[in-house]
């Protein structure tokens, strides 16, 4: 998907006071909606759902229980007897599973139909943009994704750091961040595009190529970056097809010095050639992938680089532009939907990340939804959102399964999505890190 993301590396919004002061503005919006998560519950808390997807294998345990202390999970399995202090929830129809982890979103973008890209990036202060970003976080996190890999505010600068900020120390409620910071685009590439030629315009992204490429790169890094993003291709004039932009050399420079920080590296990619490069360079995922073919897709399979299809970005542009989501499909779902089917054949490692953002947060589903209609049996789909991404991100140590000694991020779903992907849809329960954010209907 041409889907862009941003960012404007001198722009005055970008101040980081009026951050804070839309921080402090939702705070006290927020404040008095559920528990803001800072400490985990005191008691033992025993769970008793009808089943248990373990985020590993795709069939569900009948019958089994969760017993969670502090912001772990303790005890799995059937049977289980409560401390006498703890406190039992009844979860009956429901399913329980790991918290689901959206592998690609964009918390600063709301969606295209509400607010062109180019009008977020240049008209939208950076107070409007994060005051938005804590409401998306909440949406999110209660649509029961209690993780997300947020790749570049566009635009946004920084502003992702200071929202994990707030979610961790419980000022607002929302998922556990892994962010990008400003995407890492080649000069001249990227947008708004379509101004006087000459003229600074601000972008949804940072301009690097050569070796200020890796000075950027650990830039971010320092200032609170978990992930680098790179655009490896991009559209160089409006109405153009995407084309490379950085070269194999430019990227694996980049890659080098993300991962001797222990960062992982997401290129965006939709072009073979791109594609490619970025295989080779060693990025850990390619996102969009239109134009990846099935040779592609085997060469990232023997690379280890996960591939993020990001279905519902094209399927949303694409109703913006008029589609009614019957067939034919238009040009880009079609395009997605075949390197989708050629990914799946190749074996290549898959993720789910939606592109959230040019869509509603909190519709983080729709991306499982068409997954699963394009052919991936629901129980791998919720595999690939649950522990799957959690390995890829490298947090599979402690995220993805409901295992002992695991961090209690777990959710309940009305029904079995093992069976039927819709039911994913159907959150009841939320906790994250030991403790309830949800438990019922939408609070
Ligand atoms: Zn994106």
């Amino acid at each position: 998907m041409p889907v862009k993301c941003v960012f404007a590396a001198a722009h005055p919004w970008r101040r980081a006071g009026l951050g804070w002061l839309a921080l402090i503005g939702l705070t006290l919006l927020v404040g008095a909606t559920p528990a803001a998560g800072s400490a985990a519950a005191e008691h033992p808390h025993l769970l008793k759902p009808a089943r248990v997807f373990d985020g590993t294998h795709p069939q569900p345990h009948e019958g089994w229980m969760v017993l969670v202390r502090g912001e772990r999970i303790e005890q799995v399995g059937p049977n289980l007897t409560a401390p006498p202090d703890a406190v039992v929830t009844d979860l009956p129809g429901q399913t329980l599973l790991p918290g689901l982890i959206e592998g690609h979103s964009h918390i600063f973008l709301h969606p295209y139909n509400e607010t062109a890209w180019d009008d977020q990036v240049l008209h939208e202060p950076l107070a409007l943009r994060t005051a938005r970003a804590t409401v998306a976080a909440r949406a999110t996190l209660l649509a029961g994704f209690t993780t997300i890999r947020d790749l570049g505010t566009e635009g946004a600068g920084y502003a992702d750091v200071g929202l994990k900020l707030a979610i961790e120390q419980g000022i607002v409620p929302g998922p556990r961040m892994l962010v990008a910071t400003r995407a890492l685009v080649a000069p001249g590439a990227y947008g708004p595009k379509g101004f006087e030629a000459g003229v600074g315009i601000p972008q949804g992204a940072e301009e690097a190529d050569g070796p200020s490429l890796v000075t950027a790169a650990r830039r971010q890094i320092g200032a609170g970056a978990d992930v680098v993003k790179l655009y490896a291709d991009y559209h160089w004039r409006p109405g153009e097809p995407s084309r490379p932009t950085f070269t194999e050399a430019e990227m694996r420079a980049a890659v080098e010095a993300a991962h001797s920080a222990g960062r992982t590296v997401a290129a965006h990619a939709n072009t073979a050639e791109s594609m490619r490069r970025a295989t080779l360079a060693g990025v850990d995922t390619i996102e969009h992938g239109g134009e990846g073919t099935l040779e592609i897709f085997k060469l990232m399979r023997a690379h280890n680089v996960a591939f993020c299809p990001t279905l519902a970005a094209s399927d949303a542009v694409s109703r913006y532009h008029g589609w009614n989501g019957q067939d034919p499909a238009p040009a880009a779902v079609a395009e997605s939907r075949a390197a989708f089917a050629a990914a799946i054949q190749s074996g290549v490692t898959l993720c789910v990340g939606g592109d959230v953002g040019v869509f509603p947060h909190g519709e983080n589903w729709r991306e499982m939804e068409l997954m699963s209609a394009a052919g991936l049996p629901p129980a791998q789909v919720l595999v690939v959102a649950t522990s799957t991404n959690a390995h890829t991100f490298g947090l599979g140590e402690q995220l993805g399964a409901v295992k002992a000694g695991m961090l209690a991020d777990l959710i309940a779903v009305e029904g079995d999505p093992t069976r039927d992907i819709h039911a994913i849809r159907a959150v009841k329960f939320v906790m994250k890190g030991g403790q309830v954010y949800r438990n019922g209907s939408m609070p």
